[in-house]
């Protein structure tokens, strides 16, 4: 019973932690549209959260760098299970165009498990959005 109530509670309201893995800003810029009056994803019960401790999704963005490789999976390993990945941009999905640069590891798959991908420089905050509902649909 107790689980169920909390996976309900989950499903209607994702605490989304983003974090920036070595990209330009400019999908973070979206991302923080979100959470502005025109878009107010908090009236689908989405949550920024700042502490990985207290957050069910981490939105990353940017190619993975060697230097920020382990501060991300410090980071992924503070959220408590059941947790949720979604890579956001090109740079996040692939690694994009500085994807054989000497310092990045690649996208954001090549260190956790990638549960939603949304492409596009920058993303487009209606599929960033999109990308959170729908998985928050199969939890
Ligand atoms: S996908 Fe484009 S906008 Fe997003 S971090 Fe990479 S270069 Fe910047």
């Amino acid at each position: 019973m107790i689980d169920r109530l909390v996976r309900w509670a989950r499903r209607r309201s994702p605490w989304v932690l983003s974090y920036n893995t070595g990209g330009c800003n400019g999908c973070d810029i979206e991302i923080l549209d979100l959470f502005t009056p025109r878009y107010d994803v908090e009236r689908l019960g989405i949550i920024k959260e700042a502490s990985p401790r207290h957050a069910d999704i981490l939105v990353c963005t940017g190619p993975v760098t060697r230097q920020s490789r382990d501060r991300l999976l410090r980071i992924y390993e503070q959220i408590p299970e059941p947790k949720w990945v979604i890579a956001v941009g090109i740079c996040a999905c692939s690694g994009g165009i500085v994807s054989d640069s000497y310092n990045v590891v690649g996208g954001i798959d090549q260190v956790l498990p990638v549960s939603m991908y949304v492409p596009g420089c920058p993303a487009r905050p209606e599929a960033v959005m999109d990308a959170i509902v729908r998985l928050t649909e199969t939890i």
